[in-house]
């Protein structure tokens, strides 16, 4: 079975492309996955490092309307490796160690459960809050279909202040909302992706608001697993093979070539490559397209071990700094103290992505002390810092057009990945909304 020819051929290992296999390979499909490099995840994946132990490639933040991620790892048996508390609450720490706190009542329904929150932030005059009013409004009417073009032709600063959200609450809360989720500064990032997450987060049910995360690392909560049930069901996954151009006869895509020329045939090839390596394939002219423009954006992270405990949170958003947020794997991990490891984030990176990985740390551990009042009197004994170049699609006015459907593309052959255009910014549950969209259409 296993040296079989492939009915589908799938480029790419990451979220979309083990999400695709997977949904196939249920659905009886014969498929085989190639991945350029030698391990499974894509844009999220764990390794060990000698330093610090099992590190992520990047913290990653799930949400509870993460259906299709959800659905994918409901398939492969890993699903209860999410964890998915009830209560929506972010806390906040800024230099000088003045905290706020979003917290959302779970008894009241979406989205009246966030205007709660938000009206219970300390650091917004409530003349501000009221302004909440027209965001309301605003949102509610873009609550289904494509966010209109005038609204996508704008900033996330643009659109928030037109609605006349002054710059206070911006910061405060729609600022970190908007890089956390779009990986892009408000003063780039359209406004489009923000719409698409928000009125997923708040008009689509009670749960869809929680903040989820991994209890494990994150080749632990799907690759392995994926791989597994992929496998089990006859198909294959190749890494370290790195497809090179696709083989097009009769006008249809028949399979691709790698570029060690090995030739790999099948009836149906996917391509879940990002923009930037899909279009160094050789490609048929009816495959190009605007999407060739699409542009990447940064993403900068380190894990500190630390000597002790210095925060009992989950995570914490730094209000004011060049790092964004911290998350404690102790809690996430169940890791034992008393020792502590810490995951910080800068998003949106395009200048940190230049530093050296001392500034990455410098710089950390300056906006950590400043925000954690425990962080000055620990010692720090390993650290690791990743840079991420090509971390997430930049999402800039003018983006949303170049994405192609997922599923769309010519004869035998599919677009999907993140950055396809699901109605969602280019996230995780792009990839596998995106895969699930492929799969239920060759199935
Ligand atoms: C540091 C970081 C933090 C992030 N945080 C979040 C977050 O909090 N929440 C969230 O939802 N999203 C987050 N993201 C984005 C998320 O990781 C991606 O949206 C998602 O992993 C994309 O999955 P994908 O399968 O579409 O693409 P990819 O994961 O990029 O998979 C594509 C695969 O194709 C392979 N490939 C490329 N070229 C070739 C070739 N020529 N031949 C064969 N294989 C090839 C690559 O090796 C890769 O494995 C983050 C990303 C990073 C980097």
């Amino acid at each position: 079975m296993a040296s079989e020819r492939p009915e589908v051929l799938i480029l790419g290992g990451g979220f979309a492309g083990l999400a695709c296999a997977a949904a196939l390979a249920e659905g009886g499909r014969r498929v085989l996955v190639l991945d350029k490099k030698p391990h499974l995840g894509g844009r999220a994946y764990s390794f060990d490092d000698p330093a610090v132990g099992s590190v992520d490639n990047g913290q990653h933040l799930f949400m509870g309307c993460y259906r299709a991620t959800r659905r994918f790892l409901r398939l492969i048996g890993t699903e209860d490796r999410l964890e998915i508390p009830p209560e929506v609450v972010v806390d906040y720490a800024e230099p000088g160690g003045r905290r706020d706190r979003l917290s959302c009542p779970s008894w009241l329904p979406a989205p009246l459960h966030l205007a709660a929150g938000l009206l219970g932030l300390k650091g917004v005059p409530l003349k501000d809050k009221l302004t909440l009013l027209a965001f309301d409004q605003a949102l509610k009417a873009m609550k289904k279909g494509p966010v209109p073009e005038a609204v996508e032709r704008l900033t996330v600063r643009g659109w928030l202040t037109g609605l006349g959200l002054s710059p206070a609450f911006q910061a405060r809360f729609f600022d970190p909302a908007a890089i956390g989720i779009l990986n892009e500064s408000p003063e780039l990032a359209s406004a489009a992706g923000f719409v698409q997450a928000l009125r997923e987060m708040f008009f689509t049910g009670r749960e869809s608001s929680r903040f989820a995360l991994a209890r494990v690392g994150l080749s632990q909560l799907y690759t392995d697993a994926a791989r597994g049930f992929i496998e089990a069901r006859g198909g294959r996954v190749i890494s370290t093979a790195k497809a090179a151009g696709l083989i097009v006869e009769g006008g249809r895509v028949r399979g691709a070539v790698t570029d060690m020329g090995s030739r790999f045939e099948a009836e149906h090839t996917v391509s879940t490559l990002p923009p930037w390596d899909l279009k160094k394939l050789e490609l048929p002219a009816a495959l190009r397209g605007p999407w060739g423009d699409l542009a990447p954006a940064p993403i900068v992270g380190a894990t500190l071990r630390l000597d002790r405990a210095v925060m009992s949170e989950r995570f914490v958003g730094l209000l004011g700094t060049k790092t964004h947020w911290v998350f404690n794997k102790n809690a996430l991990h169940g890791l034992p103290g008393p020792e502590q490891t810490l995951a910080v984030v800068i998003s949106g990176a395009h200048e940190a992505v230049r530093w050296s990985p001392e500034r990455v740390l410098e710089t950390a551990t300056r906006d950590l002390t400043a925000c954690l009042p425990g962080f000055a009197a620990a010692k720090v004994t390993g650290a690791k810092v990743v840079k991420e170049p090509f971390a997430t699609l930049s999402p800039v006015p003018g983006a949303e057009a170049k994405r192609p459907e997922p599923g769309s593309g010519m004869a035998g052959f599919s677009f999907a990945g993140d950055w396809t255009r699901t109605g969602l910014p280019a996230t995780i549950e792009s990839a596998c909304a995106s895969a699930f969209t492929v799969a239920d259409k060759i199935n």
